[in-house]
């Protein structure tokens, strides 16, 4: 199987660059292609990062794992796309700051547009070449830009009509994040509708994937890159690409909903829980004050659950999703 035209013989790798289209200066965007084909045959795992051009600590996660494969040890394939969006990378934003129109989100748009904007196009190249031919997609993520977000891992969705629930599951489980979320099919994300992210559109077609997220966009994370190498590490094992045992991973917490709290004044934040602390419902989790030091407003929980993704910006504007709680 080539992907994008490369191939490789069993039991070794191959690392290209692959042309996908240009900037307006000419230069190439390029797609940085790994495959690892093992030298007996079984399952392909693709492996994908940096979809959003701000999120790093996946496409460290990548190097770290690719770097512990040895092919002549693998039975199937590992094809990796470390840096899937080189335009949105570049302009160092969640979508390629140049687009027609303003920047996109590229895991809005799939299965993508072969003939369309440059971001659809490199979308219509991840979901036709990797995630289709692939028995497993793994992309990984990292929170919105000022925010912070524990590491879990979406089951999306938490139903079985593609037949792939118990691969999902059972591959989530085995990534070992300490969170697991369970989402229901068409379910909204915070405001965003997921209905043209990759697993929203992987899933009716037929194709098994898993999304982790971790830690902050913009910098590499490293408290928590232990998690998300040992993740892959893990998922091959499971797939039984990898020799080995899966690891044990600490206890695992399941969550089905996300409440969303929202500043209604602006002005400097001031928190009060830790990314992952549990709050009760009322808890006052934190405060909006103004450049006086007056305090403007209190945010509270607004249900029982555990802090999943928190603000980090030192101030916030009516209406900001100042924290995730989930339950
Ligand atoms: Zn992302």
């Amino acid at each position: 199987m080539a992907y994008l035209g490369v191939d490789t013989d069993p039991g070794t790798s191959r690392f290209e660059r692959i042309k996908v289209g240009s900037y307006a200066d000419g230069a190439a965007v390029e797609l940085p292609v790994a495959i690892f084909r093992g030298r007996t045959s079984g399952p392909t795992l693709y492996l994908q990062a940096g979809l959003h051009g701000d999120e790093t600590t996946g496409i460290e996660i990548c190097r770290r794992a690719l770097q512990a494969l040895d092919p002549s040890t693998l039975s199937g394939t590992v094809v990796c796309v470390p840096l899937a969006n080189p335009p949105a990378h570049r302009s160092r934003s969640r979508g390629w700051a140049n687009e027609e129109r303003g920047p996109i989100d590229a895991n809005r748009v799939f299965p993508g547009s072969p003939g369309g904007l440059l971001t659809e196009r490199i979308a219509a190249i991840l979901f036709g070449e990797f995630v289709s031919h692939a028995d497993l997609t793994l992309d990984l993520h990292s929170a919105l830009e000022g925010c912070t977000i524990a590491p879990f891992v979406y089951i999306d969705p938490d139903d079985n009509q593609s037949g792939t629930l118990a691969l999902r599951e059972g591959a989530g489980r085995a990534f070992g994040t300490p969170f697991l979320y369970y989402k229901g099919r068409g379910q909204k994300l915070g405001t965003s509708d997921m209905t043209r992210s990759l697993r929203g559109q992987a899933d009716p077609a037929g194709k098994a994937s898993l999304s982790a997220e971790m830690g902050e966009s913009t910098r590499v994370t490293q408290e928590f890159l232990p998690i998300g190498v040992r993740g892959v590490r893990n998922v091959l094992r499971y797939l039984g690409i990898a020799p080995g045992a899966v690891e044990a991973v600490p206890e695992q917490r399941v969550f089905r909903t996300i409440s969303l709290v929202h500043a209604a004044e602006g002005g400097a934040l001031a928190w009060h829980a830790d990314l992952a602390e549990n709050v009760r419902a009322g808890e006052v989790i934190a405060e909006v004050f103004d450049p006086f030091g007056q305090p403007l407003e209190r945010l509270t929980a607004p249900v029982d659950g555990f802090v999943l993704r928190k603000m980090l910006f030192a101030t916030v504007a009516t209406g900001a999703e100042v924290a995730w709680i989930a339950s």
